[in-house]
Parts: C-alpha cells; structure tokens; sequence
C-alpha cells in the first residue's frame, strides 16, 4: 500500500499521455471487459479485491483528474457511471459494490487520465484508507 502511495506522490501530473493512452491504442495489452465509442473497461492490473475494473473515456479532453470537471464533460462524467453500473451487472456484482475516484496526490491518485475504480466481490470497510 505504501508503493502506491509513493506512486502517486511520484506520478507526473501533466496533461500528456499516459499509459491508458496505450491500453486504448492496444499498445499494451489488458484484459477488456466493456468497450463502445465512448469508454473502455479493463481489469485492474493490481486489483484490491476479486472483481476490480478500472473504466476511462477513450478521449481525455482535459479530465486528467475530476477535479478538472466543466460543464463540458457532463455528458461524458454520466456515462462512465451509467456503463459502471451496467459492468457490475456483467460482472455479477448483485450484493453490492463500490466506485472509487482516486483525485490528486492526497486521493493516492497515480494515473493522470480520469478513471473510475469499479471494486466488488468481497465485503467493503467503512472509512476507506
Ligand atoms: O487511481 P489510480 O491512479 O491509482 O489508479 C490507477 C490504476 O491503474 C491502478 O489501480 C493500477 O493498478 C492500474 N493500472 C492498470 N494497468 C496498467 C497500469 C495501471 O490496471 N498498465
């Protein structure tokens, strides 16, 4: 846990591309779980629990982070959780799950593309870390 802090203190926070942009381009190789014009949906590389999905806008524009949210990207901000909870439902998530945005070095945050974490198939803690 405290590598991926580090990661996150030590990740580049610029609006270039990152290695999502290589994923969409099938540079590098992942496993895609959902994909149409707007998103992809792979699995997690390092995953926290049994199912854990990490869901991206194939078109950046500007959303590095949530925190760089306009008005602008609404469309594209309802559609990531429209096609989060379709992914659950794919994945068999029926007795819940959880959606996490990591956001700047506090938020342990690491890759500079915005992203949604779709975590399930244990048991949830409440506070997170
Ligand atoms: O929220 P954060 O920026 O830390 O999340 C990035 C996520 O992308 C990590 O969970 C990491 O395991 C994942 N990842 C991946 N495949 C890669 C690189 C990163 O699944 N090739």
């Amino acid at each position: 846990m405290a590598s991926e802090k580090e990661a996150a203190i030590a990740a580049v926070r610029s609006d270039g591309p990152t290695i999502f942009d290589k994923i969409i381009n099938r540079q590098i190789p992942s496993t895609v779980v959902f994909e149409d014009d707007k998103v992809l949906a792979f699995r997690d590389i390092a995953p926290q629990a049994p199912t854990h999905i990490v869901i991206i806008p194939k078109v950046k524009d500007g959303l590095t982070g949530l925190n760089k949210a306009e008005e602008r990207h609404c469309e594209i901000l309802g559609h990531l959780l429209y096609v989060t909870k379709l992914i659950a439902k794919q994945e068999g998530l029926d007795d819940g799950f959880r959606v996490v945005i990591n956001d700047g070095p506090n938020g342990c945050q690491s890759v500079f593309h915005l992203h949604l974490h779709l975590i399930g198939g244990r048991q949830m803690n409440w506070p997170p870390g």
